[in-house]
């Protein structure tokens, strides 16, 4: 069991396969894009397998696979096959813009892999669009309405942006009514790659809740996980549940259960902190096990013990994008 100095037990690894993505939402990086990473910085699938066999052995098992699009990597699935086989390893989720999720679905049901957050952040087109700066509108409402269908834990990440899309904030809740999914909304955090600086947030979780209330004035909040980041809610007599997520706000800290290594191998104990160490040569070099383990338990054993905590040490982590660390 993985326990860190402030006496958190981490089960929990958000794990990036590549920085890589398909789509440029404009809150996530510049039209550009980022200086992505080369190919042989990124850890092979075998150096994942094996990375993952070491934290599971340590306590780890909960792994969401994440990125950049974890879908560009074309053997991303020879990952999940191998994940799906390791003891110990109870829940693998995936986080996707499901825009080439399309022909794994029926693989991933038959891995038993039933939980995937899929980033949607408008329901109407144009919005969409003008916030992924792609036309995959069709491809992702369809391939969300497959995988809900198709009976997977379905959970729609919505970030809500000043000025863009909270007008679709209720259209959105819609969904709800209709099929058997979570849609969360997030606050917006600065990781963009430096193509916008806020200090504030206009429009933060109890905006949200605010907002949500003079429509649906009868929503009621349900029971959640400790160490759940969102707190939840349903409307009587919608087939779904929506939430809200508190990331900017950080009123979650104290119950975290993560750890993020990023696609280059980064080992990142709190979003708001820089990474703490890199495991890419290590997997690389000799006595790869005890070093990975050593490393993990010192990069745990030295966590902030707030996103606060962490923002006030690393002032710089904004110029970060969530391309990079995985969200
Ligand atoms: N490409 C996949 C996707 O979009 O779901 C996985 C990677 S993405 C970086 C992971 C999560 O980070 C997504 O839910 C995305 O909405 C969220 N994210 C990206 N940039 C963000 C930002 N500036 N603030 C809050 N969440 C952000
Ligand atoms: Fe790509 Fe996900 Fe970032 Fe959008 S949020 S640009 S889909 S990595």
């Amino acid at each position: 069991m993985l326990v860190d100095n402030h006496n958190r037990a981490i089960n929990y690894l958000r794990l990036a396969v590549t920085d890589r993505c398909n789509l440029r939402c404009n809150y996530c990086m510049p039209e550009e894009g980022i200086n992505f990473a080369k190919n042989d910085k990124l850890f092979t699938i075998d150096e994942l397998v094996r990375l993952s066999e070491i934290v599971v052995a340590h306590g780890i098992d909960k792994i969401r696979i994440t990125g950049g699009e974890p879908f560009v990597r074309k053997d991303l699935m020879v990952l999940l096959r191998s994940l799906s086989k390791l003891e110990g390893l109870n829940d693998i989720s995936v986080t996707t813009n499901a825009t080439l999720i399309g022909p794994h679905i029926n693989e991933l049901k038959e891995l038993g892999i039933k939980n995937i957050n899929v980033s949607m952040d408008a329901i109407n087109r144009e919005t969409f669009e003008r916030i992924t700066r792609r036309n995959e509108y069709d491809v992702v409402y369809n391939n969300i309405i497959r995988l809900i269908t198709e009976g997977f834990n379905v959970r729609i990440n919505f970030i809500a942006l000043e000025g863009q899309n909270t007008e679709d904030i209720i259209p959105m809740l819609e969904l709800t009514k209709h099929y058997d999914v979570s849609v969360r909304f997030l606050e917006e955090m600065p990781f963009n790659g430096g193509s916008k600086k806020f200090q504030t947030i206009k429009w933060d979780f109890k905006t949200i809740l605010e907002h949500i209330r003079n429509t649906h004035s009868e929503y009621y909040k349900l029971e959640s996980p400790k160490t759940s980041t969102s707190l939840n809610y349903k409307i009587p007599g919608f087939k779904g549940t929506f939430g809200v997520i508190p990331s900017f706000s950080r009123t979650f800290c104290g119950s975290c259960n993560r750890l993020r290594i990023s696609a280059t191998g980064d080992v990142i104990t709190c979003l708001y902190a820089k990474a703490s160490m890199n495991l890419r040569d290590i997997m690389r070099g000799d006595d790869v096990t005890e070093n990975i383990k050593e490393q993990i338990l010192k990069a745990v054993g030295s966590r902030a013990k707030t996103g606060f905590e962490a923002q006030e040490k690393y002032k710089d982590v904004f110029s970060n994008s969530m391309t990079s660390i995985g969200g």
